[in-house]
């Protein structure tokens, strides 16, 4: 597996497995289980999801070691602070069954950052956690939290995809050496993703599918990818991306699909903000 190097040395795989929406913990286990058969070695969850207990067993009833899988959990906004931080990494390492995480994020730029990333700076000086850093975050709130803070984050996990292609943030992460990490590779499936025509085109020139033209054109751009399936098919085909490469004018065709505008919500929508501040505690 190609692997990125982070900006305190830890090398963090290319291409992960995404957990969000896979709620039901049987089926949660199954796929995890069948990622890292198949030979991911990143695993992306979140207290928010609901299934890091059932996401620690399949790591510990794989033939993987603990240490040779870079495991990514996050901080949910109503945890937000000091010492409810310190609180919640303890409940997330627990849940996960696991005695320190490869990558602990803020999930949310909302709340108290500054006091969760104090008590993360501290988890991460005792070796609780290798890399902390963010998500969600537009330039704005990372260069306030890297103005404040000691320690830079090392990745910011973002909505990218080629219909939210994040061009301008992944220059700024360039300049400040976050990583840029995707979510939402596919769009879930919007923009009828699956059956694209571009992408169509361009993977039939490889013998490859429009899910694996994306993620090709996510890990050509250095851009860590993090694609979520339940069907052990697909969990093979997200993963067999690295024996093809995409020439610049198809890069180019990829960049033209861009509309600039998040396919979910804008993370500086008042309105959102609200809602998702006003929530009762879930973790
Ligand atoms: P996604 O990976 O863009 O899309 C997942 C959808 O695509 C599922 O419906 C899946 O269906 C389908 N799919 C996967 N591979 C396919 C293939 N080869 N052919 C056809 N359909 C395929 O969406 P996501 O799960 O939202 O994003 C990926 C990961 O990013 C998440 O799992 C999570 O770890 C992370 N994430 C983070 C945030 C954040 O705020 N930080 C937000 C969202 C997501 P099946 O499962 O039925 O195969």
């Amino acid at each position: 597996m190609e692997s990125v190097e982070l900006n305190n040395g830890v090398e963090m795989p290319l291409l992960g497995f995404g957990t969000y929406q896979i709620e039901d913990p049987e089926e949660c286990e199954r796929s995890v289980r069948e990622a890292l058969r198949t030979g991911y070695r990143l695993i992306d969850t979140a207290a928010a999801y609901g299934n890091e207990e059932a996401v620690g067993r399949a790591i510990e009833n794989s033939d993987v070691p603990r240490n040779e899988v870079f495991v990514t959990s996050k901080l949910w906004i109503q945890d937000a602070g000091y010492e409810p931080t310190k609180d919640a990494f303890e409940r997330s390492l627990d849940r996960l069954g696991l005695d320190y995480l490869d990558l602990y994020l803020i999930h949310q730029p909302y709340g108290d950052v500054h006091g969760s990333w104090r008590a993360m700076e501290e988890l991460y000086h005792e070796d609780r956690i290798r890399a902390i850093g963010v998500s969600n975050f537009h330039p704005d709130r990372l260069m306030d939290l890297m103005v404040h803070n000691e320690v830079v984050p090392a990745v910011n996990q973002i909505e990218t995809h080629p219909f939210y292609q994040r061009t301008d943030d992944a220059a700024f992460l360039a300049e400040h050496g976050v990583q840029h990490q995707s979510w939402g590779p596919f769009a879930e499936g919007q923009h009828d993703i699956f059956d694209h025509d571009v992408l169509t085109d361009i993977g039939d020139r490889y013998g490859k599918s429009p899910a694996q033209v994306t993620l090709r054109w996510l890990v050509q751009r250095e851009v860590v990818a993090i694609p979520k399936s339940v069907h052990d098919e697909r969990i093979a085909e997200n993963f067999d991306v690295f024996d093809f490469e995409l020439t610049g004018e198809e890069m180019a065709r990829i960049g033209d699909l861009d509309t600039g505008e998040s396919l979910f919500f804008d993370h500086r929508d008042p309105e959102m903000v609200k809602r998702l501040g006003t929530a009762e505690r879930e973790t």
